[in-house]
């Protein structure tokens, strides 16, 4: 099933502190469309979109953050501005009527990138329960 390797393909990427394929969107020695972008966040277009509107906010020092389970106290400004940037690309984006705002995180949740990222979607009606 698709799904079983997902999860198994997240498994094997779990979490090990070591840089990803964000640090190079990051430095821009990878192309990504930028929707948002300021000193601390940036915000770029999912290359595998799940919904007319997808696009993936980061913050730019990751500062042990490699998955929301992570998070310290001292984590709370960062994590502020980052579900702030995800207002912001709603609004950019003409979504601000509806749209949903994810973390995967870990294995289990098929977390694939350990850099913390919240994935802003919409442009579709969106169904509940996720899956
Ligand atoms: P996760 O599965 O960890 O919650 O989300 C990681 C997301 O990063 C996936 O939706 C995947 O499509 C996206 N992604 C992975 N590599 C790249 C890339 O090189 N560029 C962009 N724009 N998105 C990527």
């Amino acid at each position: 099933h698709d799904e079983e390797a997902a999860a198994k393909a997240a498994a094997i990427n779990a979490d090990n502190g070591a840089p990803t394929i964000f640090d190079k969107i990051i430095a821009k020695e990878i192309p990504s469309t930028i929707v948002y972008e300021d000193d601390k966040v940036l915000a770029f277009k999912d290359i595998s979109p799940q919904a007319p509107v997808h696009v993936l906010v980061i913050p730019k020092f990751r500062d042990g953050l490699t998955q929301l389970g992570k998070a310290e106290q001292r984590h709370g400004e960062i994590l502020g501005q980052l579900l702030y940037a995800a207002r912001i690309v709603a609004e950019k984006e003409g979504i601000l009527d509806g749209f949903r705002v994810v973390i995967n995180n870990g294995p289990s949740a098929c977390q694939s990138v350990y850099h913390l990222h919240l994935h802003v979607l919409g442009g579709r009606q969106m169904k509940w329960p996720p899956g």
